[in-house]
């Protein structure tokens, strides 16, 4: 699951290859805009909103993506081989003079009024990378229902948007408490809230979503992917277990010593399943 720092890297170069410049060509290969006819449309801007891609063209049409699990976004310079994956996995191909943005495996590809754009993430919660960003409501948002689960709170878009799986772990280690405890529980949950603006922020430019400072390989987080390997801090080994309802279950990190609060049967899983979401 992309973290709202990735969306806003795919939204820069996506700009890069779009913003400000006409279609030469556009390709939506999903049923429902197969013939939508785009090329020949300048492509005003490319806005990100949590992990939504916003791609606004003239005349009034935004193609709203996102990127679910696995969808990517490449941009290819004019003759560049594309490498994102089969053909039969592209879902939308945008051209101009400048490149080629192929949109792999994406799960929503949808063609919508400007003007409608609310119906497509007017649910979401302030924006932790937006220019927009209010922390004062988000923090509303999260403690709004007490006995969730702060994990389950933070991966919720309604209360902030840009939130996945990596960061709900890390979160909640930096906050000394396990990701099952009760967000009305926090201690300071303001501190909270303003330490995931500065992660997405710090990481918005840069890959691996470095939650330590330490941009190393295997250095980069203090728990996440970390199963069964010590906790950077006091040693104890990292310990993982699901997260949540199937289909919408994710595996969770945690050290139980660093970490206070509810937690399920744990176990302390090799390196095999390290990384696993
Ligand atoms: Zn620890």
């Amino acid at each position: 699951m992309p973290e709202g720092d990735s969306v806003y890297r795919a939204a820069a170069r996506l700009r890069d290859t779009l913003a400000g410049v006409q279609l030469t060509a556009a390709d939506l290969r999903v049923p429902a805009h197969a013939t939508a006819a785009l090329a020949g449309r300048w492509v005003l801007e490319v806005a990100p909103r949590g992990k939504h891609l916003l791609t606004r063209l003239e005349g009034g049409l935004t193609l709203h993506t996102h990127l679910r699990m696995d969808g990517r976004w490449e941009t290819y310079r004019p003759g560049e081989r594309w490498a994102g994956g089969p053909a039969w996995q592209i879902r939308a191909v945008l051209a101009t003079e400048r490149g080629t943005a192929v949109g792999y495996r994406l799960p929503v590809v949808e063609l919508l009024r400007t003007a409608d754009e609310e119906r497509a993430v007017g649910h979401l919660g302030p924006d932790l990378l937006g220019a927009d960003w209010d922390p004062v409501e988000a923090l509303r948002r999260l403690l709004a229902h007490p006995a969730r689960p702060l994990a389950e709170a933070l991966l919720d878009q309604r209360n902030l948007a840009g939130i996945g799986n990596v960061y709900a772990n890390e979160l909640s280690y930096l906050a000394g408490v396990t990701p099952w405890t009760p967000v009305g529980e926090l201690r300071d949950p303001g501190r909270l809230v303003g330490r995931a603006r500065e992660l997405l922020d710090a990481n918005k430019l840069r890959p691996g979503h470095v939650t330590t400072g330490d941009t190393r390989r295997g250095h980069q987080h203090w728990v996440y992917g970390r199963a069964g390997r010590p906790c950077p801090r006091c040693g104890t080994l990292v310990l993982t277990a699901r997260q949540g309802t199937p289909p919408q279950d994710r595996v969770a990190y945690w050290c139980p010593y660093c970490q206070r609060g509810p937690a399920p049967e744990a176990r302390s899983a090799g390196p095999r399943t390290a990384g696993r979401r």
